[in-house]
């Protein structure tokens, strides 16, 4: 039976697809906006969300279009070395899908990401925009310039709103944010299963919620879900338990399409997946909550722009034994320095630990057609082959 076959109720996922089927302009953003609440935007994994709404803000991740479209607006302003994720984001801010953040709160964690704030900020002017210097290390020192950092971000999100962003609001912050984080690893320990009772199409939806709700609901509807899950049962098989891998990937067609020939998508090393979620923040005894946030997200599970990847590898190693992952799909967004400047060493550590890799060059959005698909479907006979 082939992994396309998991069904999950479509009333509790309904809630998370309509989400994202309406983002950016989701209904709850907008009823959020329209009760005053500001709306901050943020890009990239190293901007602490819990200190966004710890300043009564809704966070709101921002991305780009979840398909293949049209990008000429962003290609316009963009050099032509840049990313497609980079564009896609900033196509729908120049059309105004966005028109209804009051802040942008961007890390500079590769060029693209940099630029796009960049360009956010002189063509999509919004009231409050901020960057945030993040290191490429673990040092004493790349911590201490990045709690700077965060501490930066905070004193200009008092300034802005007017409202000092009390410890005890961070640390409500935390908990929640937490909840989230534990509640997605419980939905995803699911897919350790022979035959999970989710694909991964589904969990990449729920996971591309979960920046676009507010989290107290998000919070709810994922607590519903397991519910739902719970005892459910599995039905999808596989031929093979894929870990996808690589840059930003927002769109479930594209898992999908790999589900729909037989690939069974167990886990990722995504951005946008596992790596969002991974790790909770661990508040020290006496510690000040602003000290712990500023930790985690520098230790977080890594990106490939971090330095030295072996923390990243040595993390991705761990998911493929855990989830028992038969070969590993890498899709490098074209442009995307930091995934493709990493993949040969990728490429080895895998090849030491005998697990098949398969690259792919993508752009952002794609839902996965023709020559990728049929290098798939090859992999996939190769991995089943492999199996017997
Ligand atoms: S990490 Fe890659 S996909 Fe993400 S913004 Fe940077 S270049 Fe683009």
């Amino acid at each position: 039976m082939s992994a396309d076959s998991i069904q999950v109720s479509p009333s509790v996922m309904e809630r998370f697809r309509e989400t994202n089927r309406t983002f950016p302009k989701s209904p709850e953003i907008l009823a959020a906006r329209a009760r005053g609440q500001k709306v901050m935007g943020w890009v990239c994994t190293y901007v602490p969300e819990e200190l966004l709404h710890a300043a009564g803000a809704l966070p709101v991740r921002i991305s780009g279009y979840a398909r293949e479209t049209d990008l000429s607006d962003g290609t316009a302003y963009f050099y032509v070395n840049n990313c497609s994720f980079a564009r896609s984001c900033l196509q729908l801010g120049l059309r105004g899908e966005y028109g209804y953040l009051d802040g942008f709160v961007a890390g500079s964690t590769c060029d693209a990401a940099r630029r796009l704030f960049d360009l956010w900020r002189n063509y999509v002017p919004v009231p409050f925009s901020h960057v945030m210097s993040v290191p490429r290390k673990y040092t004493v020192r790349a911590h201490e310039l990045y709690l700077g950092q965060v501490m930066e971000l905070m004193r200009g999100l008092e300034g802005h709103l007017g409202a000092a962003i009390t410890d005890e609001a961070l640390t409500h912050s935390i908990a929640l944010y937490n909840e989230s984080r534990s509640l997605l690893r419980e939905l995803n320990d699911l897919r350790k299963q022979g035959e999970p009772p989710i694909d991964g199409a589904r969990a990449l939806e729920v996971s591309n919620a979960a920046g676009r709700m507010p989290r107290e609901s998000f919070n709810e509807c994922l607590r519903d879900l397991l519910r739902e899950l719970e005892g459910s049962g599995g039905r999808g098989r596989g031929k093979a338990r894929i870990m996808i891998a690589g840059s930003a990937l927002n769109n479930p067609e594209f898992v999908q399409s790999v589900e729909g020939i037989g690939g069974l998508v167990v886990t990722d090393e995504l951005c946008t997946g596992t790596r969002y979620w991974a790790d909770p923040v661990a508040v020290g005894e006496n510690e000040p909550p602003l000290a712990a946030i500023a930790r985690r997200y520098l230790n977080n599970f890594p990106c490939a722009r971090m330095y030295p990847s072996a923390e990243r590898f040595r993390r991705l190693l761990d998911l493929v034994r855990e989830f028992r992952v038969d070969g590993v799909i890498s899709q490098t967004i074209r442009y995307c320095s930091p995934y493709s400047n990493d993949l040969p060493l990728l490429e080895e550590v895998l090849a030491r630990q005998g697990v098949p890799l398969l690259s792919l060059d993508v752009e952002y959005g794609a839902s996965g057609s023709g020559q990728v698909l049929t290098r798939v479907q090859a992999f996939l006979e190769m991995l089943e082959a492999r199996r017997r």
